[in-house]
């Protein structure tokens, strides 16, 4: 019988709370098992087990390309189990190996039942010496190109050759909830997603400037989204109206502040979202340096008006991690669709890079009634679950 072995990661570490952590693991993977078949999932100590409800059925590979997504996984593998007794495990190792083109190997046994009669070196040479004079193959200790992993766990032995990295993390749902400034470009994604592995759910705020931003764009964030829910279900988007208070700020603002002052309203909007949805803290894509708007000095003065935290995980990133991080999770093809986003509409010719927050806060007064067009702006938010 074949099943999936699911080893948890960091909170197989805690002691007080771990069951709390261990339930929401448990029904993120029944969430995502079931909708894709008669699957079950067991917790069998630091190892969870999926199995098929049908013995019959054995279609586990359906399952397999969607275990990356469940966060609080360190490594996955299929395995096939059967009865702790030596003969059933010599009859199943020289079967896989039968089936693997390779001319060396290696067993590597780990006993956790410790109840077993034999030690785990003595199993692996066991069952090492019965390959050796069954199969044309040579055991190799140093450098084998295949491992054959047997474990002897409390219910069965667990054999099994290919592990996967697991997306590590904390389960989702864990960790309280946080607002995404998203504005559906590369980096804000791939910051989405470094904080949904921590456990977090997330309210997305888009700002979106029509007719200057095209409806195309919006679709574009609903897509990204859509792509981020395989890893966590609780997303919410927000749609918020920019355009009156970017006119504005074009208008009566010097050109080369234009981004740095929108972007302390699309925080000050941010926060007050943040606060209605019982969001602690604010999470943006910004890369240390990236852009103009994005220099220590730009970030000091875009922070400067907000109480919250504001998580950056890309910080000290470069684009090109960036960048691979969004093709690995799926994002990247979206991200690239070409359609301006309402920072760069009006964005000036020469951004100040080292903005003083004095002359940033003497062209931000000159915007009359900003509190209310701010608070409109919040109460007119589109939201899209
Ligand atoms: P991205 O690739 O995510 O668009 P970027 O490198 O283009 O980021 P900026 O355009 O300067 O950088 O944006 C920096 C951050 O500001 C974004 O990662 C996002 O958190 C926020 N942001 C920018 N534009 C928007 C928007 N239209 N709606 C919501 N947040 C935005
Ligand atoms: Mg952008």
């Amino acid at each position: 019988m074949e099943k999936i072995l699911l080893k948890v990661g960091e909170i197989f570490l805690r002691k007080q709370n771990r069951s709390f952590f261990e339930n929401a693991l448990l029904n993120n993977i029944k969430h995502k098992i079931l909708k894709l078949g008669d699957f079950y999932v067991k917790s069998c100590g630091s190892v969870l087990e999926i199995s098929c409800k049908n013995e019959l059925d054995n279609n586990l590979d359906i399952l397999m390309p969607h275990m990356h997504e469940i966060f609080g996984i360190s490594l996955y593998m299929k395995a096939i189990v059967v009865k702790k007794e030596i003969e059933s495990i010599k009859k199943v190792a020289i079967e896989i190996l039968k089936n693997i083109n390779t001319s060396n190997f290696k067993i590597e046994t780990k006993r956790s039942d410790k109840n077993f009669f034999m030690k785990s070196p003595q199993i692996s040479s066991e069952i090492g010496g019965f390959i050796v004079d069954n199969l044309q193959i040579k055991a190799e200790m140093k450098d084998p190109e295949i491992i054959l992993n047997i474990e002897i766990r409390k219910e069965a032995a667990y054999l099994y050759t290919t592990t996967h990295p697991g997306a590590g993390g904390l389960p989702a749902g864990t960790s309280g909830r946080g607002l995404v400034l998203f504005s559906g470009g590369i980096d804000s994604p791939v910051a989405s997603y470094m904080i949904l592995k921590r456990g977090l759910d997330l309210i997305c705020v888009h700002f979106a400037s029509p007719p200057y931003t095209s409806e195309l764009a919006k679709i574009k964030v609903q897509k990204l989204i859509e792509k981020l829910k395989k890893f966590n279900k609780n997303i919410i988007l927000y749609v918020v109206n920019l355009t009156k208070i970017q006119e504005e700020i074009h208008k009566k603002c010097k050109h080369e502040l234009f981004t740095i002052i929108s972007r302390r309203i699309m925080n000050k909007i941010s926060e007050k979202i943040a606060q209605k949805e019982r969001c602690y803290c604010l999470i943006s894509g910004e890369s240390l340096g990236q852009v103009a708007s994005q220099t220590v000095r730009a970030i000091f003065c875009t922070n400067e008006n907000i109480n919250m935290p504001i998580f950056r995980p890309l910080i000290g990133m470069d684009k090109s991690e960036i960048v691979k991080i969004a093709k690995n999770i799926g994002t990247f093809d979206i991200s690239i669709e070409p359609y301006d986003d309402c920072c760069s509409i009006f964005s000036p010719k020469h951004p100040r890079t080292k903005p003083l927050l004095k002359f940033v806060k003497i062209d931000e007064n000159k915007l009359e009634n900003l509190t209310d067009m701010i608070d409109i702006s919040v109460e007119n938010a589109h939201i899209f679950y």
